[in-house]
């Protein structure tokens, strides 16, 4: 069959342009001295109406780096300010830029954005690059967390410039094509109330309404019930996160996205001995982001988007107020309630029926205590709660009899129980010390242990699957530490 054209597949609209300018800045393609696709990601094309075998891998490469815009791409970078680590900055798509929205055969709208792709309006000096192994990272963890059915950014491809950057070393630069249903931020909605114009900011809030909760605009409060939706996905988002054993890591306010989908990932990464002051970032010195933090800080970066709005909630400054608090208890009430909902089942427990509370806090009290790697505390509990694999220890052994016998009063029979746990207990997870070694490999060429990794990460709760290496625990002794080497 004859090669259609680089363009056949590409439905790009850029309706994020319909914004007052002050969002954006049209970009102008970066020349990269020979980018070669690494990395795409077949069953996401798919879904999105590409085909990969449509054109030549050199006609992606060039359009997935922006050296070549796809038809109907106007691109442009973001506009958006932020506080990071608590401090206010005027930020933007510094080495980004958003290619269009593509429309998919189901008729859904996501961004296409890469990241890397050269210097942009707001790259304040910096080289608006990205490297190789931050950007395979990225598509590693992002995967990871989609196939783990947490909302997430994903990543279309990552394609290799040919160009060296410098971070702490030199490094192969690279460019990720992220897909997202949107890239507005908290920060986009700070960025509008900096303008100082009311029109500025009701643009932003109907498009963001129109974009993510179309229903709401027939309301008779659409921005009051949009800031609850927008709290709602947040509250369920961080319940997952502190689930699974996630820490985002740099939870400034850019880079929250309304949509509530887990969105840059750059010094993330999952727990190994579970302790709730788990920190990874090299830079974070007084755990601003660490593991327990996270609700906090969702909450503080609601109330900045609420503060941002504010103006425009409702005309009554009182009422207005009140919005926001409700928002900010309706997130309190959701993310407790999600969460131990999580919980419950990753025990094995009818959330709704057995109070399982005491069960859950005393079991994350005794993996503190014990250092206990936390996907595998419970993915050894729900295999076999009788397991060799589990520690010797008089208090975690009582804590299981008491567990099994609770379980058992509340008529909670064996395949029941395993069934429950085994739906969400992951048995495999991106172990830092395996992205690692994949990262090491595919910086000597070498992807194969990429594509084994990331096929074992598709199926994260299949226990059939028995491939110990990818379930196994690290050496006690290693610590993983994140660098900001983006
Ligand atoms: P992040 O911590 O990745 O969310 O980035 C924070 C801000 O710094 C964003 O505005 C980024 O676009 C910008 N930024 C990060 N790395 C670079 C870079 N190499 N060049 C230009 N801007 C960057
Ligand atoms: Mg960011």
């Amino acid at each position: 069959m004859p090669k259609q054209s680089g363009d056949a597949h590409w439905h790009l609209e850029n309706t994020y342009m319909t914004l007052p300018t002050v969002f954006y800045t049209p970009q102008v393609p970066t020349l990269f001295p020979k980018p070669v696709l690494r990395y795409f990601n077949d069953t996401l094309a798919d879904s999105l109406g590409f085909d990969r075998n449509a054109t030549t891998q050199s006609c992606w490469a060039q359009r997935l780096t922006g050296m070549v815009q796809p038809l109907g791409s106007q691109p442009i970078a973001l506009a958006y300010a932020g506080h990071q680590y608590g401090q206010f900055s005027q930020l933007g798509d510094g080495r980004a830029q958003l290619l269009g929205e593509q429309v998919t055969p189901a008729g859904e709208r996501f961004d296409l954005h890469l990241k890397g792709s050269g210097p942009t309006a707001y790259s304040r000096g910096f080289d608006g690059k990205g490297t190789y192994r931050s950007m395979v990272r990225e598509a590693i963890i992002s995967e990871a967390m989609h196939a783990l059915g947490i909302p997430s950014t994903r990543t279309l491809a990552v394609t290799t410039t040919g160009e060296r950057i410098r971070r702490e070393r030199w490094h192969e630069g690279a460019v990720l094509c992220r897909v997202a249903r949107s890239h507005l931020r908290v920060g986009t909605f700070q960025h509008a109330a900096l303008q100082d114009n009311p029109k500025v900011l009701h643009a932003l809030l109907r498009y963001a309404i129109s974009r993510h909760d179309p229903t709401l605009m027939q309301t008779d409060q659409p921005y009051a019930l949009w800031l609850r939706a927008v709290a709602d996905r947040q509250a369920r988002l961080i319940a997952a996160w502190q689930s699974i054993g996630f820490v985002h890591g740099v939870m400034n306010t850019d880079n929250m996205s309304i949509a509530g989908e887990t969105i840059d990932y750059g010094p993330c990464a999952f727990l190994d001995r579970y302790d709730e002051a788990a920190v990874f970032s090299s830079i974070d010195h007084d755990g601003r982001y660490a593991f327990k933090q996270q609700p906090y800080i969702a909450s503080w970066n609601l109330a900045r988007l609420a503060e941002a709005i504010l103006p425009v909630l409702h005309e009554d400054r009182s009422k207005a107020l009140a919005a926001a608090q409700a928002m900010l208890d309706h997130f309190a009430k959701t993310f407790t309630e999600v969460w131990q909902s999580n919980m419950a089942q990753k025990l094995g427990f009818d959330d709704e029926a057995d109070n399982p509370l005491p069960w859950i806090e005393t079991l994350l009290a005794h993996m503190q205590r014990l250092k206990l790697d936390y996907t595998h505390t419970f993915l050894t509990l729900s295999r076999d709660p009788f397991s060799q694999d589990l520690p010797v220890d008089n208090g975690f052994d009582d804590w299981r009899k008491s567990w099994l016998k609770a379980l058992e009063t509340a008529g909670v029979d064996q395949a029941t129980r395993m069934k429950r746990m085994q739906a969400v207990n992951p048995a495999r997870i991106p172990r830092n010390h395996l992205v690692e070694q994949v990262l090491d490999a595919m910086e000597e060429a070498d992807m194969a242990p990429f594509d084994a990794l990331m096929k074992a990460l598709s199926k994260p709760y299949d226990y059939h699957d028995t491939d110990a290496r990818y379930e196994a625990r690290p050496d006690p002794t290693y610590r993983f530490v994140s660098t900001c080497g983006t």
